[in-house]
């Protein structure tokens, strides 16, 4: 089981990748000289879809980086009320947090397991997983313009 996590995490973050980097150079290097006679469209074209390419690098990276995993310094011996027991941890946990199978750990403000970011979104990470999901959308509607 743990080798199949192992597999479809590096599905996903292989996917990402070549499907980002594959509509920057199909953009740049085959469509746009196709679509576009002026080299200032395709200079202006090519430096939005830049930009976008680099929102969604910096926010994936960011996303990766910023775990929203559970781990107390301080042992809590007797939590607020609030509190409830994981029994896979054996210890109290804040409110809103979700212990995660795959992860197996309790992550805070857990949303769901992201096998492209190989770690659960939740607290740290949201703000990053949001514009990154939406960034990514604009970014793959762009392939289908020129061909209109
Ligand atoms: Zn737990
Ligand atoms: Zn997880």
């Amino acid at each position: 089981n743990r080798k199949k996590v192992a597999f479809i995490h590096t599905v996903g973050v292989a996917y990402f990748f070549l499907a980002t980097f594959g509509v920057v150079y199909s953009c740049i290097f085959i469509a746009y000289p196709v679509v576009y006679t002026e080299p200032k469209d395709i200079q202006w074209r090519s430096i939005c879809l830049i930009y976008v390419f680099i929102n969604i690098i910096g926010n994936y990276f960011l996303g990766i980086l910023n775990k929203s995993n559970y781990t107390p310094g301080i042992q809590v011996t007797d939590p607020p009320t609030s509190w409830k027991f994981c029994s896979v941890c054996d210890r109290y946990c804040p409110p809103r947090t979700h212990h995660c199978e795959i992860c197996k750990v309790c992550i805070l403000k857990r949303d769901h397991h992201c096998f492209f970011f190989c770690q659960c979104v939740g607290l740290r990470n949201q703000r990053y997983f949001i514009p990154y999901t939406y960034v990514l959308m604009f970014y793959f509607l762009e392939r289908t313009d020129p061909y209109k």
